[in-house]
């Protein structure tokens, strides 16, 4: 991996113009795309495989810890080891390719989830009402 001013390189034709920034908040759903060629690209296993585990852990133990503890700083420790690892995450990860359809794959399960998230509640609120 070469060093090109922090900007991460473009999967499709190598040119060094996609922002760290642009790179980290990159999703399926709304993947960085070059200004180069115009490819889409992630980072891959965002947040999935083997540290999520570890963050489901650590968010409940220093959630619990600090509701127990009134002790307001250890409601920082999560954040700040996330944001930790989101940065290096980002340094150390090369983008890698996402297709036209993984990215209308992606929006439809949002869209779709979005749509029965608002439908439980307008389900929830009917049947409160009613009683
Ligand atoms: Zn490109």
């Amino acid at each position: 991996m070469q060093k090109n001013n922090g900007k991460k390189e473009c999967p499709y034709c190598s040119d060094p113009n996609i922002s760290v920034v642009r790179a980290l908040l990159a999703s399926e759903f709304a993947p960085a795309v070059c200004k180069r060629c115009g490819g889409k690209s992630i980072l891959e296993n965002w947040l999935g495989g083997k540290y999520s585990t570890f963050f489901d852990v650590l968010f409940w133990v220093t959630f619990i810890w600090g509701l127990t503890t009134d002790q307001l700083a250890i409601f920082a420790i999560f954040p700040l080891v996330f944001i930790g690892y989101l940065v290096l995450r980002v340094k150390s990860e090369e983008l890698h390719k996402v297709s036209d359809k993984e990215v209308l794959d992606a929006r439809q399960w949002i869209f779709s989830n979005v749509l029965l998230v608002g439908l439980l509640i307008a389900v929830v609120a009917a049947i409160i009402k009613a009683f």
